[in-house]
């Protein structure tokens, strides 16, 4: 694990910054696929975790978050519009995707349902961070803001890598895994105004170039 702010620890994966998972004081953010319960166990070890929190409800994020709850006794907490996914179909369904990549995701990546104990909304607090609702990549996709040290956990509503290659650089994620494009941008415009300091991604290395940032979500179209 490497600490990247106070308090604001990233996991180790391999590939490295494939998928990421963050330890925010005793809150686990995001949780991977079905397959990375080992690897958080493995790294929050003995630590005590408070609660999990999602970004998001994609399968390459809730994965190993009933695992984890279960493992760890603690709660689950999601934004208020990704909570049916969470608890009934263990995970947010693409319908613009192929079916047989909604099939491999389901079968290799998915976890089972869990109750949500907390819907996130805008300006509720998380282990000093206040919840931001940035809705388009999923309806209730949520990010977390520090302003103190102006540190942003966002999520997918930006990639710092291509998913499809792997390719570092931003980019914004594929419409095939985005409801909404037009609302995720308008997201990533009102994240990227933020000047963070840090951005930490759900893909891709952590930025610490406020400027890039805001130039990059400057090329979108409206
Ligand atoms: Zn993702």
């Amino acid at each position: 694990m490497k600490e990247l702010a106070d308090g604001v620890f990233m996991l180790d994966g391999f590939p490295p910054n494939a998928i990421n998972i963050y330890l925010v004081g005793e809150t686990l953010i995001d949780a991977g696929t079905r397959q990375a319960e080992r690897r958080i166990v493995r790294q929050v070890g003995g630590r005590e975790l408070r609660t999990h929190a999602l970004t998001h409800a994609h399968p390459d994020h809730q994965g190993a978050s009933h695992a984890i709850c279960e493992r760890f006794g603690v709660p689950l907490w999601c934004g208020q519009a990704d909570v049916p996914a969470v608890e009934h179909a263990g995970g947010v369904k693409n319908p613009k995707a192929p079916s047989w990549l909604n099939k491999a995701q389901e079968r290799f990546w998915t976890g089972p349902p869990h109750p949500v104990s907390r819907a996130l909304t805008e300006g509720e607090t998380v282990e000093g961070f206040t919840v931001l609702e940035t809705p388009g990549h999923s309806a209730g996709h949520i990010a977390f803001w520090r302003e103190s040290d102006r540190v942003l956990i966002l999520g997918d509503v930006l990639n710092n890598m291509n998913v499809m290659t792997g390719r570092p650089g931003l980019n914004m994620p594929p419409d095939m895994f985005t409801p909404d494009p037009a609302r995720n941008r308008a997201s990533a415009r009102r994240l990227a105004a933020l000047r963070p300091a840090l951005a930490c991604f759900g893909h891709g290395a952590p930025l610490r170039d406020p400027d890039r940032l805001a130039d990059f979500v400057g090329s979108l179209p409206a």
